[in-house]
């Protein structure tokens, strides 16, 4: 019985994968020739899966794009073409463009469910041959804002700390993090180590009282936007009681004194009312905190999906610079990665501000090393910023954007304001969709369709959350004309005259390239290579030229010096600015968002698993039951939930597990699956200014009771 071990593709938690054929099965059919199991040996998850995960091998048939598509408008109907007629005009079109508007008018977005391969193949294209650095992916939408939160504080992007830190801490802040439901392997890990120890605390920080925060020793149900100010008045405890770390900030820190100051303005007497919780609570945070010898705190959407992400992210990271919580094992701050590999999208340079190896295009130095490595003339890479995705849309509404290229995302259900997301789409004069699925809601709005292998059916790398590399083999026949998305994009280059460019002739090529370019960077992989992780089994990075293959647990900054200008990590004196759509009389519940259990990725997947269908039917609108009486609706009646952009019709779920004033609505569902309850009809754009990345967990929402 042959087997293949592989990585699950949906979330960041990176569990490994063990596929097992069936030779006496016959029907052609994956779901009947292989089963899926967890991968005992694989580090970050040793054998555990969840429902998703499990279940995966039931996607991989249904519901496939099979083969390129055209249509000259968008009220036309699509019609089949060859791959040889997609490529030319795929060609074509960036030809026209780039003669008569310029580079910057092409765009790609992408997603952290490409394969590093993927990535690393389309900031070559896009970013080097083209000239223009409009490449974004969904991890503009999911991990951006710890990006640019690592990157200020710490000097790099990258998180320090790794699961293994899970089972040695004392003490675990979950912070805008719905773990158990949404990166349930990891939390598994954690709840595992904390039955054989149960003097070890968790402690859980979201709005709403989700199955993570039920298991917490303290859950602090704050107002949404409160994140900053709670961070603050914890900072101001810690500071009054003397639990510092006063080497660790004497010799490893910047910006003390200024952080100091600022802090005094955060008494928790002043905080309390403004995050809705009690001076108490505030206290038995700050005193886990100061009594725990190893504070590790981990987050997600909570953090990251705000108009001020990136203050949030540095606030918390503040907390560990001043315990000296960080570069050391159980202990430091730990972003929870959304997708499958954003982490790898991060290392091969796949957002608009970034080149691979954690390089920036606003550094000269940065783009001449490129620009060397990949044969282009000098000033070939341009200086400016890319668009992110929300640029992207506003370059299609005012015409600056005349092509965009979407591969392996569903943003017609995950961007914010929708209404205003299909218009700008509807605008646009040539847009390709390159996605394994069809329909979705996406590729409504497409000219033309390009078929992508997915999971199973193409090999490459992913990096997970504890930066760990899993090789990840195809073991299926691709569906129908399916191709890789990194060798359809080594064609579009070699047929727009960059053949030196792209001599791949397989996928291991791509990496060994790719490999290359992180010599001597934080991300550094250089020496890995698609045969050692298939010998060797998933390996962390730091991974240099001549590293042996080991199981040991990798951490970042061990030796407290940090990729800064002086080697010191810097505390961020922030002021918090709070939400930029709070709630007021027009509008007076505050709506946030968040995932259920088995859904993911805007259901393109999960969709389509009949048993994760059964375990989440429809969506629905969480009102706390005083919020209920005062609207005078109960429990599965239908409301109209409106804010200034759009509207849901909902089925109400009453229950203490969402604040007063707040309410709830799961976010996968798009039009294909439950018409009129698309939540991102409701949620703005307004991004955090320094990471881009939209406030999709807060606006103001009115209930209308039918
Ligand atoms: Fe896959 Fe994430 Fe579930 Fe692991 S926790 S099986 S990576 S969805």
């Amino acid at each position: 019985m042959k087997s293949v071990k592989t990585l699950c593709p949906y979330c960041g938690v990176g569990c490994g994968l063990e596929v097992v054929h069936n030779p006496s099965e016959t029907s052609g059919a994956i779901v009947d020739n292989w089963k899926v199991r967890g991968d005992r040996t694989h580090p970050s998850s040793q054998g555990m899966v969840c429902v998703k995960g499990a279940t995966i091998i039931e996607s991989i048939d249904r519901g496939r794009l099979l083969y390129p598509m055209f249509r000259e408008s968008l009220d036309q109907p699509f019609r089949r073409i060859s791959w040889e007629e997609a490529l030319g005009r795929i060609v074509g079109e960036i030809q026209r463009v780039r003669a008569d508007y310029g580079a910057d008018s092409i765009c790609m977005y992408g997603s952290g469910q490409f394969l590093t391969e993927d990535y690393y193949t389309a900031q070559k294209l896009i970013k080097g041959c083209l000239g223009t650095n409009n490449f974004d992916a969904n991890s503009r939408l999911c991990m951006s804002s710890a990006v640019s939160g690592y990157k200020l504080s710490l000097g790099s992007d990258g998180p320090p700390a790794c699961y293994e830190d899970l089972e040695l801490t004392d003490c675990a802040f979950f912070v805008g993090s719905n773990a158990a439901e949404c990166h349930p392997i990891v939390f598994n890990r954690f709840l595992k180590y904390r039955k054989r120890n149960p003097q070890v605390k968790l402690v859980v920080i979201d709005p709403r009282q989700t199955p993570t925060a039920e298991t917490a020793d303290l859950h602090l149900g704050i107002t949404p936007g409160s994140d900053v100010d709670l961070f603050h008045a914890i900072a101001y405890l810690l500071i009054q009681w003397g639990q510092l770390n006063r080497d660790f900030i004497k010799n490893h820190t910047n910006n003390f004194a200024e952080y100091v100051a600022l802090i005094q303005q955060y008494p928790p007497e002043d905080v309390a009312p403004r995050c809705g919780i009690s001076v108490a609570q505030i206290e038995q945070a700050a005193r886990y905190w100061a009594d725990s010898q190893r504070v590790l705190s981990l987050w997600s959407m909570g953090l990251n999906q705000s108009s001020e992400g990136t203050a949030k992210v540095q606030s918390l990271i503040n907390l560990h610079l001043l315990t000296g919580q960080i570069g050391k094992p159980g202990a430091g701050p730990f972003s929870l990665t959304g997708q499958p590999n954003a982490m790898g999208g991060r290392e091969a340079g796949g957002l608009a501000h970034l080149l691979p190896g954690y390089r920036s295009v606003t550094s000269a130095q940065d783009r001449s090393d490129l620009e060397q490595f990949w044969g282009l003339p000098p000033g070939q890479i341009s200086p400016q910023v890319g668009r992110s995705v929300w640029e992207m849309i506003t370059g299609l509404e005012e015409g600056s954007v005349q092509l965009l290229w979407i591969a392996a995302t569903n943003p017609l259900v995950s961007l914010p304001d929708l209404e205003r997301t299909r218009q700008a789409l509807a605008k646009s004069p040539f847009t390709i969709y390159q996605e394994a699925y069809y329909p979705t809601e996406t590729a409504d709005y497409a000219h033309l369709l390009l078929p992508a292998t997915q999971w199973s059916e193409k090999t490459g790398v992913m990096t997970n959350s504890e930066r760990r590399v899993t090789y990840c083999q195809a073991f299926h026949t691709p569906a129908g004309e399916a191709r890789e998305d990194w060798a359809v994009f080594a064609e579009v280059g070699r047929r727009l005259g960059y053949e030196a460019q792209f001599p791949f002739t397989s996928v291991a090529d791509v990496y060994a390239e790719f490999a290359q370019l992180t010599a001597g960077r934080v991300c550094d992989v250089s020496g890995l290579s698609h045969e050692i992780l298939a010998q060797s089994g998933p390996q962390q990075w730091p991974f240099p030229q001549g590293s042996e293959p080991t199981s040991t647990a990798k951490r970042l900054y061990l030796d407290d010096h940090f990729p800064t200008a002086n080697g010191r990590a810097n505390f961020a004196p922030v002021h918090p600015r709070g939400l930029a759509e709070p709630p007021d009389l027009d509008y007076p519940f505050v709506l946030t968002t968040g995932r259920l259990y088995g859904h993911w990725h805007t259901q393109t997947r999960t969709g389509r698993i009949p048993k994760i269908q059964q375990m989440h039917p429809e969506p629905f609108l969480e009102v706390h039951p005083r919020d209920g009486q005062k609207l005078g609706v109960s429990e599965g009646e239908w409301v109209r939930v409106e804010s200034r952009r759009g509207a849901c019709r909902l089925q109400v779920k009453v229950t203490k597990a969402i604040a007063p004033g707040t309410v709830f609505v799961p976010m996968h569902w798009g039009s294909l699956w439950a018409q009129g309850a698309e939540v991102n009809n409701l949620t703005h754009p307004a991004a955090c200014p320094i990471s881009q990345q939209p406030e999709l967990k807060a606006c103001g929402v009115k209930i209308i009771v039918e």
